[in-house]
Parts: C-alpha cells; structure tokens; sequence
C-alpha cells in the first residue's frame, strides 16, 4: 500500500488535545479550575514542569474526555493538525486503561474514532489507525480487560496493534508477557514504552530487554536507555525491532538535557530501524515537520538519512504500508 505524507508511529491521542479544545471541554463538563493547572496565562499552550509534571496535566486532559462526541471532537482536530503536518498516515495511541478505570467502555469510543477516521481520510486525506494501550502501573488484570475491549473493536474499528504505557518505573514489562503472547496470537502489532524514564540506572536497559525478550514487542516506544548499552543495542538490531523516537518529548519530560542530546544517530549507526514522533503534539507543542528539521539543523542528518527513517517506519506499521 502507498500512501504519500509522512508516517508517524508513536503519537497519543489524548496528547493531541489542542488548548482551545481543552477550553470548550473544561466550559462543557464546567471545569474551569483546570485550565490553570494545565496551560499558561493566555491559554495558549501547555505548561508543566518534568516527567511527573507531565503525567499530572495529562491526567487532568484525559478527565475533560468522557463522551464519545468528545473523541470524535479531538480525532478530527488531529486529523486537521496532521494533515498541516505533512503527515499522510499516523498510528494513534489511546489509553483503554484510562477509560476503564474512568467507567468508560471503549467500545463506543472506538466506534466513535473509527468515524472520525472515515472522515479524516476523505477531508485530510490522513489515515488514522488505532493502538488501544494499557496503564502499566494498574496492573496485569486491568491490562488484559483494556486488551480485551481491543480484541473486540478489532479491525473493522481500524484497531491494529496494543500497547503497554504509563510509569515505566512502577512494574517490570516481563509481568505482562502472557498478555502480549495472545495480542500476537491475534495477528496485532505490540508496541511498549520503555527506556524513557531519566534516573532508572541499569533497571532502565533492563526494562528495554524484558520489553524485547519477555514480551517480544515489535517496537519500543522512546528506548533512549539502549543507546548507552551495546549489548542492547545488538539485540534490537539483531531482532529488527523498531525505536519510535520522540526527541522533542524527552526534552520536554527531562529524559534528555537537549535535542541535540538524542541518540537519533546512535540508533541508526547500529542499524535499528527506527523513525521520529512526536508523542504528545499538542501538550508538548511540536510537530513532526520541526522534529525532522531539528534532526537536519542539530545533528546533521541528511535527507537520505530521513529517507531510511521514512522506509522503516513504513515497514514497521502495523498496517504494513509497503
Ligand atoms: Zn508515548
């Protein structure tokens, strides 16, 4: 399948939630209060203060989403940003395990995001596909009920692949390898953050290696811990497994001091195939047009270089676009 645009892999949907969204949601279920503790004075942008801080205004943003109408509302404002992006097809992550513990069955949700693709592709002409994710801190049973509603949108839903997110310090990946073991079973794509948390130490590569190994993901969401680990960085060579990048996340959730401090290089020195994201576009402000020019402009990497990211990432999808 060929598609024109740019691929982007790792990007959250409830990290899409523009600041102007944010304010009609907040004045519909009157919620004022969390405006301050989620954007500047103006109301323009995010602002919040390392990774913790970030999990807080996340928290608050995913709470302002409760009805379906809601998501229908934010996938199409992220199909307009997508498209203004250069972006021809995106698989979007959106957390199951948020929803189920907010009392939301994601069935209806999913129905509602599937719609809101159709119409994405015939407006933006952006593809949308969808990879429900669980809360790893929450627990193996709360992922395997947040797997399960995922199983049951299914493709038709344009569902493709699950996830594992959340605080990557508060449990190890190798917990939930049976669940993993069946989303493959299924013929779903497995997709894990790990690696990403600053000031894990050793615990950090070997949260990487369980992701790899235990739970044989197919992708690592972030990895910057492989990069300071050789032995790593074979195994993910070695396996293919494929690094969704996220610089101007790590920057913004402290995992890196700098941009230019990113391993983009490393990765594709070792021959991991990996590409750019931007994660949370809208809460960090980013987007991916500015990620690939800060690759070119911060670490001198050349259109050929994007090119091989571009190829990988199009490989790499779920919904295999070569
Ligand atoms: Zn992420």
């Amino acid at each position: 399948m060929t598609r024109t645009g740019r691929v982007e892999l790792h990007t959250h949907l409830e990290g899409s939630v523009t600041p102007a969204r944010l304010i009609l949601l907040s004045e519909k279920y009157g919620q004022p209060g969390l405006l301050t503790a989620c954007l500047n004075e103006d109301g323009s942008f995010y602002r919040f203060e390392g990774f913790h801080g970030f999990l807080n205004v996340f928290k608050h943003v995913t709470s302002l989403l409760r009805a379906p109408e809601d998501f229908h509302a934010i996938a199409r404002d992220l199909g307009v940003q997508l498209a203004s992006d250069g972006v021809g097809y995106a698989e979007v992550t959106l957390s199951y395990g948020v929803l189920q513990k907010r009392g939301i069955d994601p069935l209806p949700v999913q129905s509602a995001l599937a719609e809101a693709a159709a119409e994405v592709a015939a407006d933006n002409g952006v593809e949308l596909r969808w990879v429900p994710d669980a809360v790893r801190q929450w627990g193996v049973d709360a992922a395997w009920r947040a797997w399960e509603a995922a199983a049951t949108a299914g493709r038709e839903l344009g569902v493709v692949g699950f996830g594992l997110g959340g605080d990557e310090t508060a449990g190890p990946a190798a917990d939930f390898a049976d669940l993993f073991a069946e989303v493959r079973s299924e013929g779903f794509g497995v997709t894990i953050h790990a690696g990403e948390v600053p000031g894990m130490g050793a615990a950090a590569s070997e949260s990487v290696r369980q992701a790899v190994v235990d739970c044989r993901a197919d992708r690592i969401g972030h990895g910057l811990a492989a990069a300071a680990d050789p032995l790593l960085l074979a195994t993910l060579a070695a396996r293919g497994i494929f690094v969704e990048m996220c610089p101007g996340s790590n920057v913004a959730t402290g995992g890196i001091g700098t941009w230019a401090d990113h391993p983009v290089r490393t990765f594709l020195e070792a021959g991991i195939p990996c590409c750019l994201n931007t994660d949370d576009r809208a809460l960090f402000n980013l987007d991916l047009e500015g990620e690939y020019r800060r690759a070119s402009e911060l670490l001198n990497l050349t259109l050929t270089e994007h090119d091989t990211m571009q190829k990988a990432a199009r490989k790499a999808a779920f919904d295999c676009l070569v």
